[in-house]
């Protein structure tokens, strides 16, 4: 076979994870698994499942994770967040998840349920942030904890040194490895990485892929997170609205293209956002070129 430029990326290095979200109803629940059967050939280093704030999500997302781990036979982590409730309510959920064969958590404070951009207010015998979070599951026992990052820095915190200093926080308290807020600018996610370093923080953070499904729909989700959607986008995607196909090479081509980048900068760990759709993900992977990851590679 011809060397291409994508075949330089083809390592023996390469970890990847995927996320997940619990389904809402039947047909969504038949999605995620075809989604789960057809990723989890990327031997993905784990999976996760996100959890609703404040609780909304724990039957369904205990049901998924109890069924990646004990049927799909996938390393899963289970999203948990703390707003709303207190230490011994989490405590609970934690217990019910470790049952489930849950060793890893990813802890997250959550978004207040007032709505986001209201002022968070922690429950008064709750865990006040994530970092608190992370002390307590590591208390409880030997659990692996990812905790979120923010290249763009969290909407809520007032500069990037108070953002940077959480992540300090949560990574001295336990955790062992940082999950990305997504992102479309690898310079933005290379500044950053240059202040985590200097703060002295050693865990690994993964930077989030999000493949683009749909742009408008991402500007908006975009808009709240905080993240930034560059102009190339736009130029990238326009004319594509009304083909699906195009549109669906466009959004390929585009996580490919961070992908890529992202490894010539060193990177080879990718927690992949795959809003429960094989598809695009598939696409993604196959065109920067991590084929020798796949179970099935002849
Ligand atoms: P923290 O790490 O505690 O804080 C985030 C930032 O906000 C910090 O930089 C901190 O400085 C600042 N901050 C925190 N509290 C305050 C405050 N009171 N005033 C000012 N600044 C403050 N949400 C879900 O509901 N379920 C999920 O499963 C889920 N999964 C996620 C996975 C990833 C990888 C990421 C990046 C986010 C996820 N979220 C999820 C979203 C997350 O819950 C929200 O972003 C939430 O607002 C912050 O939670 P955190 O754990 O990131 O907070």
């Amino acid at each position: 076979m011809t060397k291409t430029e994508t075949d330089r990326h083809v390592t023996g290095d390469i970890k990847l994870s995927f996320e997940f979200f619990p389904p809402k109803n039947a047909d969504m629940d038949v999605q995620l698994w075809e989604t789960v059967e057809e990723l989890s050939r990327w031997n993905p280093d784990f999976v996760s499942v996100t959890y609703g704030a404040g609780g909304t999500t724990k039957a369904p997302t205990l049901d998924a994770v109890r069924r990646m781990i004990s049927s799909a036979g996938l390393s899963t982590a289970s999203h948990l967040t703390c707003v709303d409730a207190s230490r011994q309510e989490v405590h609970d959920v934690v217990e019910e998840f470790r049952a489930a064969g849950v060793k890893h958590f990813v802890a997250l404070r959550g978004d207040p349920s007032t709505g986001i951009g209201t002022a968070y207010k922690p429950h008064a015998q709750g865990y006040e942030n994530a970092a608190a979070l992370v002390r307590g599951l590591r208390d409880i026992a030997d659990f692996e904890v990812s905790v979120s990052a923010y290249p763009e820095k969290h909407p809520e915190s007032e500069n990037d040194g108070v953002d940077i200093d959480m992540l300090k926080r949560k990574a001295d308290n336990g955790a062992t490895r940082a999950l990305t807020q997504f992102f479309f600018d690898n310079d933005i996610f290379e500044r950053y990485m240059e202040r985590v370093t200097k703060a002295g923080i050693t865990i690994p953070v993964v930077p989030g892929i999000m493949p683009i499904q749909n742009l408008t729909l991402l500007k908006r989700f975009a808009a709240r997170c905080g993240t930034s959607v560059p102009a190339f986008l736009d130029e990238r995607f326009a004319g594509v609205d009304e083909d699906p196909i195009e549109r669906a090479k466009v959004a390929a081509d585009v996580a490919a293209e961070q992908i890529i980048d992202l490894r010539r900068r060193g990177i080879n760990e990718f927690h992949l956002y795959t809003m429960n759709r094989a598809p695009l993900v598939n696409a993604v992977l196959e065109s920067v070129g991590f084929r020798d990851l796949r179970r099935s590679a002849a």
